[in-house]
């Protein structure tokens, strides 16, 4: 292992974030390429295990000052990374558009997300205060208090490689405890830029670390005893992995898994209105979002028939190009692998049978022929049988399931094994309400295609969609972050000696 000087590259390097300094140790490194130019501009390094030994060993030292600092003064220190992050908002869009391909606009929501959890971490101070009862029995008084963890970590996707990350260590590190991320090693750099971005705002050394890496930087934190907390994102099979591997590790673990999310487009729905969001909700980010609409439940024919139309139209006015370029609407998918992966599924959904409506294989963007871009495919009469149907694909590719009632759609969503999220268009209350209240889902939209909760809501879905109890950020994060103490104090007053007491204390 070497420590101090990058491997021979013509590219620049990644490192990572220790104890309040770049540190360059791992022996292994790999691309980090710009997906609208099909062009490797970087090279990040993988930390090995001593590496992420490292980190936590950093965090770990960090941690008893950190957890004695007021949590006021904690709090300020996510405002100032709020103003911080604000004015760095166009740098750090741009690395989200070079290294991810999201077009700016996207990219601009993405962070604003970000930020509004940094500013909810910022209320941390009513979050924490806990709860207090006087004279819970003769002279006894009960308080319960919220008390950190200590060392916690997170590790997460390449789809949100700013807002992701924001969800996990501002509320954690508010809360009193220690960090150490691990980001996508396929767009590292705004997760490490937004943490020296912290430092400048007075986070002190050690107390957020950033790790770029691999399964081997994954591995020594979930094996390493000192991480107490797990948070994860990403694609299932792994989220399972995690989560059964932490908690036999004993780790109190989070893990966030994939989706398939399905809209249903009820015959009494605003139909242009529908295809309008959906448009955004299929094919914004080039579908990379766990949040995505993939998946149309039609409910009739007439339904299913004004729909197709409609985004076929819209789909042809689309703008598929570089993500720098403002008029824009979708950018390109992420790597090479991940643009086979998707084209292959749209391969398999036509010889499944599926009728491909609007293919965007051949899409050839001029002056970036190199480039991951892959545009808006559309399906029509796809089978619940189907893989394109089953699996997520995390790609800009729409299918509409034409099914005849309302139950006949819930009972499909709910036998999916995904329960991220999910919505409705209709304009008929009562099913609307009928449709939120039975089904399988963490997130449900009514006319609302991306029922991605606020930051003081928490995030999560159900089934295979997550492992573990509670949901990413909001309130859930503060529960996931401490651990409830509860104390009981009594002062008896001097001189008064009393009996022991054998039977079990109450209040009859
Ligand atoms: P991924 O599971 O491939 O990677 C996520 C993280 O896990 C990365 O940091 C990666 O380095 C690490 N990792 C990958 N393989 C590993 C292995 N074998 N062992 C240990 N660690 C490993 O996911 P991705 O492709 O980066 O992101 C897309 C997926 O994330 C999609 O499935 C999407 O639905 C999901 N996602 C879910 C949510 C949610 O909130 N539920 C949000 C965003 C993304």
């Amino acid at each position: 292992m070497w420590k101090d000087s990058p491997p021979m590259s013509d590219l620049p390097i990644i490192g990572h974030w220790i104890d309040g300094k770049t540190v360059l140790g791992s022996t292994r490194s790999q691309e980090v390429w710009n997906p609208a130019l099909g062009k490797a501009e970087k090279r990040v390094l993988l930390a090995d295990t001593a590496t992420v030994q490292a980190a936590v060993a950093s965090a770990e030292k960090a941690y008893p000052a950190w957890r004695a600092t007021p949590p006021l003064k904690r709090a300020r220190v996510m405002s100032k990374l709020k103003i911080l992050l604000e004015q760095h908002a166009e740098q750090i869009t741009s690395l989200l558009t070079a290294e991810h391909g999201k077009v700016a606009g996207d990219a601009m929501g993405e962070l604003q997300r970000g930020i509004e959890n940094v500013e909810y971490a910022s209320y941390v101070t009513e979050l924490l205060k806990g709860e207090y009862t006087r004279n819970v029995g003769p002279n006894i008084d009960s308080w319960s208090e919220h008390q950190p963890l200590g060392v916690t970590a997170g590790i997460t996707p390449f789809n949100f490689p700013a807002m992701v990350p924001l969800w996990m260590w501002p509320m954690a590190v508010a809360c009193g405890n220690t960090f150490v991320l691990k980001p996508s090693e396929r767009d590292p750099s705004s997760a490490l830029l937004i943490a020296q971005l912290a430092f400048e705002a007075g986070l002190p050394p050690g107390v957020l670390n950033v790790v770029n890496g691999d399964k081997e930087a994954v591995d020594a934190l979930l094996d390493d005893a000192r991480v107490q907390a797990l948070s994860f994102v990403g694609s299932t099979p792994i989220a399972e992995y995690i989560y059964s591997r932490g908690c036999a590790r004993g780790k109190r673990v989070q893990a966030l898994g994939g989706a398939k999310n399905h809209a249903v487009v009820m015959p009494d729905a605003d139909i242009g209105n529908a295809v309008s969001a959906l448009m955004g909700a299929a094919y914004g980010s080039c579908g990379e979002r766990c949040m995505a609409i993939p998946l149309v439940v039609a409910v009739g024919d007439a339904a299913a028939d004004a729909i197709v139309a409609g985004l076929t139209a819209e789909i042809a006015k689309m703008k598929v190009g570089p993500g720098t370029d403002p008029k824009n609407d979708m950018g390109p998918l992420v790597t090479k692998q991940h643009f086979e992966k998707v084209k292959g599924y749209v391969d398999q959904g036509v010889a499944e049978g599926a009728k491909l409506v609007v293919d965007g294989r051949n899409l050839k963007v001029a002056g970036h022929e190199n480039g991951f871009f892959l545009g808006a495919c559309l399906f029509d009469h796809v089978k619940p049988e189907m893989v394109v149907y089953r699996e997520e694909i995390f790609g800009p590719v729409l299918g509409v399931v034409r099914v005849k009632s309302l139950e006949e759609a819930m009972k499909l969503i709910n036998e999916h094994e995904y329960g991220n999220g999910t919505c409705i268009f209709t304009r008929d209350g009562e099913a609307a309400r009928y449709f939120s209240d039975h089904i399988l889902v963490g997130m449900v939209g009514i006319n609302v295609p991306l029922p991605v909760p606020v930051a003081y809501h928490s995030f999560g879905g159900w089934k295979r969609s997550i492992f573990g109890d509670l949901h990413a950020y909001g309130p859930d994060a503060v529960r996931f972050y401490t651990k409830r103490k509860t104390i009981t104090q009594r002062w008896p007053s001097a001189g008064v000696r009393e009996g022991a007491m054998f039977s079990f204390p109450s209040t009859k």
